[in-house]
């Protein structure tokens, strides 16, 4: 079954038939009422205490496992458990969604905004345009290695630097800064999802949805997006779609493979017509996901204060090893990174 899915399940509730959005209600009623505020040991402990045992089991545990590849009991409930880091149902919003009338719930997540023209990445172009404005040098090259020479940095053994804000993954920090063993073990010990992008070219609309969540398991994809709905670029009779798959860093990718079944699935869940599909393309992020493993804090502290104690600021998603996305990260370049 399909529902309306605005960011947060219980605000899809209200699309169910009468015996689900009761069954699913209840759950959330239920787990609302036992909350003991106790913090959760990992993240299956997490999504059964906040959700009930019934959208656990039918949504947000297959949804998660396909995700994450990992037992929930092994990935820890910090970075959900944060309060206010994600929307939770009002007791407001779960009757109103049995009753079968739409929520909206968290609002910040209820209106995106996308740029008219180009896509999301002009707002990353616009602020490219304007720290060259204001004198930054792109290098363009990849760091292999930063050395302390004096109060200097050098980069590469060629370019000097006064400051140096990371964005590389923590993971390949220790070797390229030259920190201690200590750091070595907390870095072997951060995990993540590498992720499988493939994309689909259409001639014909898309359907009024922007991004819709997959927990079947037989499906390889957790979540197919169309993108062509995300701004005007394409004309009226195109459509353009992204399906995501997870891949743990153990295992072997086979992009052309995860293509095909991408596409096979997408034609059997009706989602796609054969007849339509002009273009498939497929690409392959090592890092995709940070996985937040049971000691993923101590480990992320300890690599932190390596950094610290070496004058290296280290920032963002991978910089940072959090679950954060593009607002977030955009909102904490703003505000938080010393820019003079
Ligand atoms: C498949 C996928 C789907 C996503 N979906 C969403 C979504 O729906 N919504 C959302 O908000 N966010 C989404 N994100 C996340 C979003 O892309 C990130 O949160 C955001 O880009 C993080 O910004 P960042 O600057 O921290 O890291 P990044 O954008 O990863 O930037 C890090 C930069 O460091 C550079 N770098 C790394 N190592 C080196 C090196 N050794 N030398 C030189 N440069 C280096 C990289 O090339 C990169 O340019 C998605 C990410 C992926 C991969």
């Amino acid at each position: 079954m399909r529902v309306a899915y605005p960011v947060s399940f219980e605000n899809g509730i209200y699309a169910l038939p009468a015996e689900l959005r009761i069954k699913h209600g209840l759950s959330l009623l239920r787990a609302l009422i036992s909350s003991s505020g106790e913090k959760p040991r990992n993240l299956r402990e997490w999504i059964i205490n906040t959700f009930g045992e019934e959208v656990a089991k039918d949504h947000l545990i297959p949804y998660n496992e396909k995700i994450r590849k990992r037992p929930l009991e092994q990935i820890s409930a910090d970075w959900a458990y944060i309060p206010g880091r994600l929307p939770l149902p009002s007791l407001e919003d779960i009757v109103k969604a049995i009753a079968g009338l739409p929520t909206v719930g968290y609002r910040e997540q209820a209106v995106f905004h996308y740029p008219r023209k180009g896509g999301i990445v002009e707002q990353w172009k616009a602020a490219y345009r304007r720290a060259e404005e204001l004198g930054v040098k792109f290098l363009q090259m990849e760091v292999r290695e930063v050395k302390k020479v004096g109060s200097e940095f050098l980069i590469n053994g060629v370019v000097k630097a006064d400051k140096v804000i990371s964005t590389l993954p923590l993971r390949e920090a220790p070797a390229i800064f030259g920190l201690s063993e200590e750091s070595f073990s907390a870095t072997e010990r951060l995990d993540y999802n590498s992720v499988v992008v493939v994309g689909v070219g259409l001639n014909g609309p898309a359907p009024k949805q922007h991004w819709i969540y997959v927990p079947d398991r037989r499906v390889p994809f957790h979540r197919y997006a169309w993108i062509s709905n995300y701004g005007e670029d394409l004309p009226p009779n195109k459509s353009a779609l992204i399906a995501e798959i997870t891949v743990p860093p153990s295992e072997r990718v086979d992009v052309d493979a995860l293509k095909h079944e991408t596409v096979r699935w997408l034609m059997e869940l009706g989602i796609v017509r054969e007849k339509d599909i002009a273009v498939v393309a497929a690409w392959f992020h090592k890092y995709g996901y940070p996985i937040y493993t049971l000691t993923h804090s101590k480990d992320v502290q300890t690599i932190e204060g390596k950094l610290r104690e070496a004058e290296v600021i280290t920032f963002g998603r991978w910089g940072n090893w959090q679950y954060w996305n593009t607002d977030k990260i955009f909102e904490m370049a703003q505000k938080s990174l010393p820019w003079s």
